[in-house]
């Protein structure tokens, strides 16, 4: 069910039938739009009698929506999500795309430092790193948790890159929100319902992996999961699914990015590095996905990725990343977006040093 109110309808309207929705039993969501304010109703099991809602002054329609998710769609919110973050002019899902770069894992100051000054320095406003790794083996390098988060928090404070990093479960997520500015949501745990509403109680963005087998609907029903608990800034991620061609890790799917937008209007970035598994992939998959109008990329980035502890083979080396930004940018240019640059310039006795 949702609630069109009237284009002019007055916050003191919106907030009445907000009250009224309450009193019914179930849970508003007041989406403001371009034009008009579309409230959605959650928490129904079944559909809600809509009662005296659409008798309400500043109420133009109720209408009964039939797909399974509704604060992820059109129907709700006609126009792309645009996300902010606050003290900064960075935007996700507007003309700007999202240009996050980083390694897999945080490894080291020393790694760390590093990555991050050559991919600030080559433009990026988001860096990415895990302080909590989901690895195939348990004897696998498992992440340096808490004090990864803390070496990212200074590097956001050195460069102003904004943070990305992973939640892969309710005791990381609190962690995660604390220090990162967008909560990852890997692959892993894309139906992880539990942790998905856990992030939907969180104030910061939440960056949603496609599970590795899931399709587009199973992906926007997490979406909605996060959203119903009254977090509306989620950017969706492409990141290559499980398929019989065995020439890439994964299959890259970027079909979904014209297919997401159609019925969401959530951003949706792409990931070429897990998407391809082969650094020398990475590329052509990046430029590719500019074109076909991702919202941003996510991508690995090494200092020697020869001696990554996690997705070496995957990972840029920095100057490919500064080729990659070169070609985006162009690429951004013919499609009507812009790939917003990171004034960080490296100091000079640091090039080289870390
Ligand atoms: C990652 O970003 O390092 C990661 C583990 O991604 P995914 O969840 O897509 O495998
Ligand atoms: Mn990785």
């Amino acid at each position: 069910m949702l609630v069109v109110m009237k284009s002019h309808a007055t916050p003191e309207q919106i907030a009445a039938v907000c009250d009224e929705i309450e009193r019914m039993g179930f849970r508003p969501h007041a989406l403001p739009g371009a034009t008009r304010t579309a409230i959605g109703i959650t928490g129904n099991k079944s559909g809600v009698d809509h009662g005296n809602l659409s008798e309400l002054s500043g109420v133009a329609e109720v209408i009964r929506v039939s797909k399974p998710y509704k604060l992820v769609s059109r129907d709700v919110k006609e126009e792309d999500t645009v996300i902010r973050f606050p003290g900064t002019d960075i935007t996700v899902g507007g003309r700007d795309l999202m240009m996050i770069a980083g390694p897999c894992s945080i490894e080291s100051r020393e790694q760390a430092f590093s990555t991050a000054d050559q991919v600030a320095a080559a433009g990026a406003q988001f860096f990415r790193g895990g302080a909590y790794k989901p690895r195939t083996s348990p004897y696998a390098f498992q992440g340096l948790g808490e004090e990864a988060l803390t070496i990212m928090a200074e590097i956001r404070e050195r460069t102003g890159m904004r943070i990305v990093t992973e939640a892969i479960d309710q005791d990381a997520l609190d962690l995660v929100a604390d220090y990162a500015d967008v909560i990852q949501i890997g692959a892993r745990n894309m139906q992880n319902y539990s942790l998905l509403r856990a992030a939907g109680r969180k104030r910061k963005p939440v960056l949603l992996k496609r599970g590795m087998s899931a399709t587009l609907e199973e992906l926007l029903m997490a979406a909605e999961y996060v959203m119903s608990e009254g977090n509306y800034d989620v950017i969706l991620c492409e990141r290559g699914i499980r398929t019989f061609a065995d020439h890439t890790r994964n299959t890259l799917d970027l079909s979904i990015v014209p297919a997401a937008q159609q019925l969401s209007h959530l951003p949706i970035v792409v990931d070429p590095s897990h998407g391809t598994g082969k650094r020398d992939k990475v590329l052509s998959m990046a430029r590719a996905a500019v074109a076909c109008g991702a919202d941003g990329l996510i991508v690995e980035v090494h200092n020697q990725p020869d001696r990554a502890l996690s997705d070496g083979a995957q990972s840029l080396y920095p100057d490919q990343f500064i080729q990659l930004m070169d070609e985006a940018s162009k690429i951004a240019g013919i499609v009507g977006r812009s790939v917003p640059r990171n004034a960080f310039v490296q100091p000079a006795d640091t090039v080289g040093a870390l």
